[in-house]
């Protein structure tokens, strides 16, 4: 196999990677010859990770059925696997390495087959030079900022060529591209790319470059196209949505976004996700006054310890963090809010874990996303001593999710008795004997309902409470809403 690196340029500065100057836009073009090179061929496409991950699977899928290939569930029945991967924990990034490793022998039995890695993996130092080392059967590899060239990499390893190509930054955003969106109902939508923040323990400004926004227009046609498309959801992503368009000169631009969408009468707007650091009382309000953006709110917190706030270079203190929540809640009372946890960072003592504890019952949050630290290989927290020891992290992390779990069980104990209304996804997957869906405020419904279908907003009552899920009856008639 001959070995093509297009280019990759493997630099990791200490303080993330630097554009030179704006960026164009430009539209998303494919040959016909590429369209017609997954004419009999299956695909398989697994994708780890986040949101902005699952929404870039949506596009790389779109890309392959345009080309002409199918998708399949099944790895041994596909002529194309594609791994879209995750590099924010050590265990995904095991788990893809594992995954890859085991298709060595399906290689063998079909040399012609392409197994494929992309994603924020691809963008780590010393990832490529160990997958292109070790695993053999790895013929196509790239970045997070090449995703527009995937047809024409594909077509080169078609051709047996061993292809790498990624990127440090973005060129250019690129625009049009094709989508398989995973429901008809709601769909996700990119507002900007990578992040400015540099949060000590975060690979994602290295991995996904520096913040890059897409213009205003561009998102709203977006969003009008999904509406008339029949999608009832949009949720506007970004690794920090509140500093929307500050590298397009706009100033408060997330709050002329949340307007705008709001304005083209898509029934629900969602966002995530939000920095404390970059919110201002003029989105808050936007929530407040456009019924058709949710009154839920994910806000990643980290640690409620200024001391450990300091060291994770978050930028703000834990009293600054409960003045925001509480201006927010002053603003919409019923706002669901739900952040992240970090326990165990570097140096992290039992006093400062406390204040965690604390901060977490002086907020109240509807649920959190908690994670015990482990160092990612290039940040800066990854180069701190004092580390915390194993169980001294697994302790406090059991500690924080009761909590969480109480918080959140009170919080949902309060919906008991009340008129929801839901957007149904369909039947459940845990039980299909019921159906699934999200309130207003998030909260996962489980129902019961003669009849729902993926995509219909109904009036459900709430019969029972879980610390992180309701259980409710769809009801009819004359409904008047108790949210
Ligand atoms: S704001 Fe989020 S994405 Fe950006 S560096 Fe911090 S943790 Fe990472």
């Amino acid at each position: 196999m001959n070995d093509t690196r297009t280019y990759r340029l493997p630099d990791q500065q200490a303080e993330g990677h630097r554009r030179n100057g704006p960026v164009g836009v430009r539209a998303y073009a494919i040959s016909e010859e590429q369209k017609q090179l997954g004419a009999g061929r299956r695909y398989y496409l697994r994708t780890y990770g986040c949101q902005a991950n699952v929404r870039d699977g949506e596009t790389m899928a779109g890309m392959l059925e345009q080309m002409g290939f199918v998708r399949t569930s099944d790895q041994t029945e596909a002529d194309v696997l594609l791994f879209n991967t995750c590099a924010i924990r050590q265990a995904a990034e095991e788990h893809v390495l594992g995954e890859i490793g085991q298709l060595r022998r399906l290689k063998e039995q079909h040399p012609d087959r392409i197994i494929a890695l992309c994603g924020c993996m691809a963008q780590e130092p010393g990832v490529v030079e160990n997958l292109l080392k070790k695993y053999p059967q790895v013929d196509l590899i790239f970045g997070t900022h090449n995703i527009h060239r995937f047809p024409a990499l594909l077509q080169q390893a078609l051709k047996g060529e061993r292809v790498v190509e990624v990127e440090n930054e973005q060129s250019s955003l690129v625009e049009e591209m094709p989508v398989h969106r995973t429901f008809a109902h709601k769909a996700f939508v990119h507002i900007m790319l990578g992040c400015d923040k540099f949060c000590t323990y975060c690979i994602v400004p290295y991995t996904r470059g520096r913040q890059l926004s897409r213009p205003l227009s561009y998102i709203i046609e977006e969003v009008q196209a999904l509406q008339k498309d029949g999608v009832q959801e949009v949720t506007l992503l970004g690794q920090n949505v509140n500093a929307y368009g500050r590298d397009l000169g706009l100033q408060d631009g997330f709050t002329q976004l949340l307007e705008a969408c709001a304005d083209t009468g898509i029934p629900r707007i969602r966002f995530y996700s939000s920095h404390p650091r970059d919110y201002t009382v003029s989105s808050i309000e936007a929530m407040r006054d456009r019924p058709n953006i949710m009154n839920a709110l994910h806000l990643p917190v980290q640690s409620g310890s200024d001391a450990v706030l300091k060291r994770m270079n978050r930028g703000y203190t834990a009293g600054q963090y409960r003045e925001l929540v509480q201006g927010m809640k002053e603003r919409i009372p019923d706002l669901a809010l739900t952040t992240d946890l970090i326990v165990g960072f570097p140096g992290e003592t039992d006093a400062q874990f406390q204040e965690t504890l604390d901060l977490v019952d002086a907020c109240s949050f509807d649920m959190a996303y908690t994670f015990a630290y482990s160092p990612r290989p290039g940040t800066p927290a990854a180069r701190m001593t004092d580390a915390v020891p194993e169980d001294v992290k697994k302790e406090r992390l059991n500690l924080l999710n009761q909590k969480v779990a109480d918080h959140g069980l009170a919080h949902n104990k309060a919906w008991e008795g009340k008129i929801v209304e839901v957007l149904c996804d369909g039947p459940s997957k845990k039980n299909p004997a019921v159906y699934a869906g999200y309130s207003r405020h998030n909260k996962l419904v489980n129902f019961r309902a003669e009849k729902a279908e993926p995509g219909q907003l109904l009036a459900v009552r709430i019969d029972r409470a879980h610390s992180f899920s309701l259980d409710g009856t769809a009801v009819s008639g004359e409904i008047e809403y108790n949210e």
